[in-house]
Formats: C-alpha cells, structure tokens, sequence
C-alpha cells in the first residue's frame, strides 16, 4: 500500500492505493480524478520540468524554459538534451523554442520568460 495525496485540485485528499494484479485500487478519494493521478503516479508519473537555455545574442545570457509531462525517470535525459540547446535572441515567452526526446517521445519547449535582443547603439 502507498500513501499520496492527491495534488489535482487544492483539496488534497490523502490516499491510501494499492496494486493488484495491475489494477490500482484507491481510497480516500473525493472524486474520480484522484484515481486517474494515483493510477498515473503509479504507472507512468510524469512531471513538469523547468529549467534555462543559453540564449545566444540576448540581452540576458539565458532564458527560462518549461518542458511538461516528461516522464519521471526521464528527467536526468531531458536536461541532457536541453543543456545542449542554444537560442538566437530574442526569446518571446510562450514560445516553443525547441523539441527534445525523450524516452522515444517528442516534448516542446516552450519559453517562460522573454528576452530581447542586445543592440549596440
Ligand atoms: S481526489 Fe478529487 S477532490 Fe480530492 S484532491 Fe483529488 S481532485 Fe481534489
């Protein structure tokens, strides 16, 4: 039996679930999507992963980014693979400045912040 607590709305209800013969077997749920994240928790949990990527020409050295859903045993191989990417200024937050792979699946990402472009004057 594993202890969770649900984190879908503010409620947080606290779970006790179970695996039986690869069904998820939940209690303490207020509503039906507490099953739908015990069973994802305990079958393919997935994060969101925020980070930063080198802008190149910015007038900011680096530009925060969000990945989401990536696997949890994925993480270690998507920093590898955003560590590698380098932007041309300027980054507009909300764009999707890059796709990386992970676990054989595509994931955008997508800038969270904007950073222009540096001008000599
Ligand atoms: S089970 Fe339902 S009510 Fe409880 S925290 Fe999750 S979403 Fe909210």
């Amino acid at each position: 039996m594993t202890r969770m607590i649900c984190i879908v709305c503010p409620i947080g209800c606290e779970m006790e679930v179970t695996m039986e013969g690869g069904v998820v077997l939940v209690k303490g749920n207020q509503c039906p999507r507490g099953i739908d994240y015990a069973q994802a928790e305990m079958t393919d949990p997935r994060r969101t992963l925020a980070t930063t990527v080198y802008v190149l020409g910015g007038a900011r050295p680096l530009a925060s980014v969000r990945v989401d859903n990536v696997p949890k045993d994925g993480m270690m191989e998507a920093m590898a693979a955003i560590r590698k990417i380098n932007v041309p200024a300027p980054v507009i937050m909300g764009q999707a400045i890059a796709e990386i792979e992970v676990r054989g699946e595509i994931f955008p990402v997508v800038a969270t912040s904007t950073v222009p472009g540096y001008y000599f004057v």
